[in-house]
């Protein structure tokens, strides 16, 4: 089994950029939670610990949520700052031995098909700020889509847009309590009027990167959420999301109990942002669920 053979902790952010630079297969080492598993096949021979000199904090800014790589999963589900969908996201990964260590950067780099963030980051528009991609002192920020397709650099923030009015919902389906997600489903949109807009729909586990499902969002765009009981709407939902969701590569259920256990869950997460629990003001909280 390969083992990491070389193993640094630099003091500060700056020296963590610089000893990656002298090391260029050297990689970005933060809770350790998946490069440091045991049955993680693509261990690296080098590591540079950024774990302790990562921004951990999460606060309102301009506007803005901006929250800090190193934040733990733990941290996040339990801040009053973040809004219900990412603290629910951040309980998405089951054991609270992993979330004590396991933190948002490295939740997004490592860019799995089921991650427990990324969907839910997808529909809130987050941006990141990076560093050391043109060198170690150079810092950008990116659309997540954008760091998705090529990821590069060091993860140093996460930033979201505040938009209160908008709804949100979020379900994840896993095997046991305790395993990593299957499928996960994130949804975003605003009511006009009683209809459906600006939806933004994300999932892990259909295809082999979480993404924003575009077909699907054009589908629901206008859809009457209003004045209709929320078990029919999501009937309704699942019908319409059946047949474009559209599973690919192998995963550790079959393409066809994904594609429609994830139309279930997707129906979940749109009743959850019409119905459920949310921060936004103008929700309604009396539980019978429904827009008001
Ligand atoms: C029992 C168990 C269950 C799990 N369940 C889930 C689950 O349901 N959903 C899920 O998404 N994951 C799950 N995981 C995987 C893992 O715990 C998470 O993805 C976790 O968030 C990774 O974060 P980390 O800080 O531990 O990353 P690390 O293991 O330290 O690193 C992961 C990757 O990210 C890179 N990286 C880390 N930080 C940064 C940064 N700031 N910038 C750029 N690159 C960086 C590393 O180089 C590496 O490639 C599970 C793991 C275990 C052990």
């Amino acid at each position: 089994m390969k083992t990491v053979q070389r193993y640094v902790r630099p003091r500060d952010l700056g020296q963590a950029l610089h000893l990656a630079k002298e090391d260029p297969g050297a990689v970005w080492l933060a809770g350790g939670t998946l490069l440091l598993a045991g049955d993680y096949a693509d261990k690296p021979a080098s590591v540079v610990d950024v774990g302790p000199v990562l921004g951990r904090g999460i606060e309102r800014r301009d506007g803005s949520l901006e929250i800090g790589a190193g934040l733990t999963l733990q941290s996040l589900a339990e801040s009053e700052a973040a809004p219900e969908i990412l603290r629910k996201a951040a309980l998405g990964i089951g054991s609270r031995n992993v979330r004590n260590r396991a933190t948002v950067g490295g939740n997004i780099a490592a860019n799995r098909s089921s991650s427990a963030l990324i969907p839910a980051f997808l529909v809130l528009d987050a941006r990141l700020e990076i560093a050391g991609v043109r060198g170690p002192d150079s810092r950008s920020e990116t659309e997540l889509a954008s760091y998705l397709a090529a990821p590069s650099g060091l993860i140093l923030s996460v930033g979201i847009p505040e938009r209160p009015s908008r709804r949100l919902g979020y379900g994840r389906w896993a095997r046991t309590a305790n395993d990593a997600a299957v499928l996960v489903a994130a949804v975003s949109f605003a009511v006009e009027g009683s209809a459906m807009k600006d939806a933004k729909i994300a999932m892990g586990g259909i295809t082999a990167k979480a993404r924003r499902l575009f077909d699907l969002e054009k589908r629901f765009e206008g859809l009457q959420v209003q004045g209709l009981p929320l078990d029919e709407l999501r009937d309704q939902v699942e019908r319409m999301a059946l047949p474009l969701l559209v599973p690919d590569g192998q995963g550790v259920v079959s393409a066809s109990f994904r594609k429609v256990r994830g139309a279930a869950l997707l129906a979940q997460a749109v009743a959850e942002a019409l119905g459920g629990p949310v921060d936004a003001p103008d929700r309604d909280r009396s539980g019978k669920g429904g827009v008001r």
